[in-house]
């Protein structure tokens, strides 16, 4: 009979468990703030001068080399992050893609292939999701219905500095649970001037300074210590252009940092873009929807 009692309890026990893997997200963590650079290359981080993301990475989980899907472009690897599948299933085949190019396989309630921002409203409905970027395209890829804001910001001189004043105002005065904020640089330093080049280089360094600004903010918002930071990419580059195959072109990073995260922490499973909403769900716990193909990289928690 006390044995019977025993398995019983252990029998609930590992129900309860379950139950809050599923659902409970990373301990602690209520907010994750996603930092975009379009065409930020894998292999020019190491020389770039960038002491802010260098030091999420010595502080946090990292890769260099999470892979692109093809082609090697922009809005179909965007969509990728956001979508949690490849273009064969969600139809954004090219650079420059605003709807798909070929039947989506699968259309949630806002009758889009379910993004991130989809999943995150379906989990909780009063959530604060916010969208800032520099380039329009992002706009049709997000699953605008899903999100509580989103601002279309054009690059201008000085690069990033107005995309970064107005997301981190949003971010003092909302504390949205997910937001992200893309830069359309360095890829227009790339495709004007060459990936690696001096100019591209500098704008690695101009950007790295406006990441600074955004954790700085929300630590005088009081989000800091609840709050995962990424830094992740498209695409890289060779000479003045993507969309191949070389691995130039196809790897990039993904930086976690922040609560939960793993400090220091080389990633060593293999990443591909589309890893990157489901690892965004896991965090905040929400459910990800069935049709996505990604997964979580776990090994970046603690
Ligand atoms: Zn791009």
């Amino acid at each position: 009979m006390r044995r019977i009692y025993l398995v019983c309890s252990l029998l609930v026990a590992m129900v309860a468990m379950c139950g809050c893997n599923s659902n409970c997200g990373v301990k602690g963590v209520k907010h994750v703030v996603m930092i975009g650079l379009d065409g930020l290359a894998g292999n020019t981080v190491e020389a770039a001068d960038m002491p802010t993301v260098k030091m999420m990475m010595e502080n946090g989980a990292w890769t260099l080399q999470a892979r692109s899907i093809l082609p090697s472009s922009s809005a179909c690897n965007w969509a990728s992050m956001y979508m949690g599948v490849g273009p064969e299933m969600h139809g954004y085949n090219t650079w420059g893609s605003r709807k798909p190019d070929f039947p989506s396989i699968e259309l949630s309630e806002n009758g889009m292939m379910p993004t991130i921002f989809t999943a995150l409203r379906r989990h909780n409905a009063e959530w604060n999701l916010a969208a800032f970027y520099e380039w329009e395209v992002q706009g049709d890829l997000i699953d605008n219905k899903a999100v509580t804001y989103h601002q279309h910001i054009p690059m201008v001189e000085p690069r990033g500095e107005a995309i970064t004043n107005a997301y981190i105002d949003y971010l003092k005065e909302n504390k949205p649970e997910f937001s992200i904020c893309i830069f359309d640089s360095p890829d227009a330093e790339g495709h004007g001037h060459g990936w690696g080049s001096e100019i591209y280089m500098s704008r690695l360094q101009g950007a790295d300074a406006q990441i600074a600004a955004i954790i700085e903010a929300t630590k005088q918002a009081g989000m800091y210590d609840d709050t995962i930071f990424m830094v992740v990419s498209d695409h890289g580059g060779i000479g003045t252009g993507h969309g191949s195959t070389s691995m130039s072109e196809m790897e990039a990073p993904l930086v976690f940092f922040g609560k939960g995260i793993k400090k220091g922490h080389k990633i060593q499973s293999s990443v591909v873009r589309y890893d990157t909403a489901p690892t965004i769900a896991r965090i905040l716990g929400a459910e990800a929807p069935a049709v996505w193909r990604g997964k979580v990289i776990e090994e970046i928690f603690e």
